[in-house]
């Protein structure tokens, strides 16, 4: 009788081993335990290059500015790269997935 499982293999320390992990939206080491959903700051969308599209307001390009001066997060709006997050949810971290 060969009993041989491999199915079996030791997985105990899973999540006890340390808490902290690296989110991988912003970045930050975070504690696993002391994650809500206002932990982590970031935009939902990518920092674009074009027009605003909503009408409500857009980079309105000079002549002398190359096309793609106007950048902005397309989920906010927000001109600035290191703008502030736009949007708080919990941190994700590498092994969530
Ligand atoms: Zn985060
Ligand atoms: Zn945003």
């Amino acid at each position: 009788m060969a009993e041989k499982a491999g199915k079996t293999a030791g997985v105990e320390a899973e999540g006890n081993r340390s808490r902290e992990k690296v989110c991988k939206r912003c970045k930050k080491i975070y504690d696993s335990a002391s994650n809500n959903s206002n932990s982590c700051q970031f935009h939902p969308s990518f920092f674009v290059c074009r027009r605003h599209d909503d009408q409500k307001r857009y980079y309105e390009l000079g002549p002398d500015d190359p096309p793609y001066a106007a950048k902005f997060y397309d989920c906010c709006g927000a001109e600035d790269p290191q703008a502030s997050g736009c949007t708080t949810n919990f941190h994700v971290s590498y092994d969530d997935e």
